[in-house]
């Protein structure tokens, strides 16, 4: 077994053979297609980390599994230590900064991390076969280093009703016939990022299950190419951008992330690859942990766009010329502890992990909840002072079009001349990328995803008031006080 490369990885998801719905036509060849490949290159970087020449980004990529006994990459890993929490966010800042935007890979790590150790206590408790068929199955998906895309979210119709009260029972993923041999699903998960740009999708209930309400607490694991998985596109903020020449506008020039709708219409999952089927306390536990382990993720991904986002505001302060007024110093000084503190979170809750019984390693709870709500909100701020900085220029470039015009195009370089030493069009370039992550494709992963992935602000704080407690600190206050 070897770890692959990026452009093996390519080449795998090529392979593939993949059909998604995009912008009103039917697509094939999507390795090729202007709006999927940058998110393609996104992903690749996670497999090219694990090949870097320096020994130090090479060991926050590769890891010994104790499952295969071989070294794999870190993003199927099952956590084994608070050290391996801490490089899990390392890594995730690492990639955040080197593509700016959603590489996308987590959500499988995190939702495996979450099955393991769900299937162990399932066993445990209800003598089932899941932990067996999921530890089988996961060899493999480290043992060939492939991408899994973790899918939750179910479109959960009326907000106000139940899986079995709703109009159309499909709203939320289940089970709509059984065989000796397996399962037939039907149902859909949106928002499913990575999606097309992976092998496998590990399907899970999209919230804990009650009494009859066994059909729809199924997880399972098929691959992305399964007869009855449909893809439809998700739209971006001035995507078709990315199909322009040239592609100056685009802002990110390299890569993106993507979300898409995927359909499960009659999709026959094989028993061995079913993890939970109708043990409703697991739904709400797998849907905890998951959600857990991703808000630790976004203490990674989102400070490593916020160092982009920094970098580029403090470039573009200097190509303006501003760079030593005090008020720009300060700002940029708050966004970078704004973003200081999202990582900071997500290590703490790393470092104050604990082993669970199945042995792999999770998260403190408590942290990993106050991580993903303060990414609710910081990104948004570091949003509003990179604008501010960067000018109104901002929001009023002239095209890449008139920029390489032979008449135009010297009018737009007279008077966009800034700095002595500035280049007008690697200013635009700067500028374009601020756009990009605050207002364009970019924002979707670094401001909505920021509030809506792995569940919006009242979920974090439904969690928080649940563990922050509140009693054992009035308790406190009682002993000072010597109140009984
Ligand atoms: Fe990873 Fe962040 Fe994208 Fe989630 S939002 S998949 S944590 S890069």
């Amino acid at each position: 077994m070897a770890l692959k490369t990026g452009r093996e990885y390519q080449q795998s998801i090529e392979n593939l053979a993949l059909e998604a719905h995009i912008m009103g036509r039917a697509e094939t060849h999507l390795t090729d297609h202007g709006l999927v490949r940058p998110s393609l290159a996104a992903v690749a970087v996670t497999y090219d980390g694990a090949h870097a020449e320096d020994d130090a980004t090479r060991s926050l990529f590769r890891v010994r599994s104790p499952l295969c006994g071989h070294d794999v990459n870190r993003f199927t890993h099952l956590h084994r230590s608070t050290e391996d929490l801490v490089k899990k966010v390392t890594m995730q800042r690492y990639c955040g900064h080197t593509t700016g935007c959603c590489f996308q890979r987590c959500v499988g790590m995190d939702a495996a991390n979450a099955v393991y150790s769900t299937t162990f206590d399932c066993d445990a408790d209800c003598g089932t076969d899941y932990h067996r068929r999921f530890k089988a199955y996961w060899t493999g998906i480290q043992e060939d280093d492939l991408v899994v895309d973790g899918a939750m979210t179910d479109p959960k119709g009326d907000r106000g009703k139940r899986p079995r009260e709703q109009r159309d029972p499909d709203l939320f993923l289940r089970v709509v016939e059984r065989k000796p041999d397996g399962v037939v699903v039907c149902g859909a998960k949106l928002h499913q990022t990575g999606m097309l740009n992976a092998h496998e999708v590990l399907v899970m209930p999209t919230m804990g299950m009650r009494e009859g309400e066994g059909d729809w607490a199924i997880c399972f694991a098929v691959p992305t190419n399964t007869p009855g998985i449909r893809y439809i596109y998700g739209r971006q903020t001035s995507d078709t951008r990315k199909l322009e020449t040239p592609s100056l506008d685009a802002g990110n020039p390299l890569y993106g992330g993507q979300e898409v709708m995927t359909v499960f219409d009659h999709v026959f999952v094989p028993r061995e690859r079913i993890f939970l089927d109708g043990e409703l306390p697991y739904s709400g536990r797998l849907v905890e942990r998951f959600a857990a382990y991703h808000r630790q993720s976004y203490g990674g991904c989102k400070a490593g766009v916020g160092d982009v986002l920094i970098g580029a505001t403090a470039l573009i302060a200097r190509m303006n010329g501003v760079a030593k007024a005090s008020h720009i110093k300060d700002k940029l000084v708050e966004m970078i502890h704004l973003n200081e503190t999202l990582f900071a979170c997500g290590i703490a809750c790393s470092a104050m992990g604990h082993a669970t019984p199945a042995g792999n390693y999770e998260i403190d709870m408590l942290l990993a909840n106050v991580c993903k709500l303060n990414v609710t909100r910081f990104p948004y701020e570091l949003a509003r002072l990179a604008t501010d900085i960067a000018g109104g220029l901002l929001g009023t470039m002239p095209s890449a079009y008139d920029l390489a015009d032979p008449v135009i195009g010297p009018y737009i370089k007279k008077y966009l001349a800034a700095a002595e030493g500035t280049d007008p069009v690697d200013r635009v370039k700067v500028l374009r990328l601020i756009e990009n992550l605050v207002a364009g494709s970019g924002s979707v992963a670094y401001l909505i995803e920021s509030m809506h992935g792995a569940g919006p602000p009242m979920a974090q704080r439904i969690m928080i008031g649940r563990q922050g407690g509140l009693e054992e600190k009035i308790a406190c206050v009682k002993g000072l006080l010597d109140i009984r």
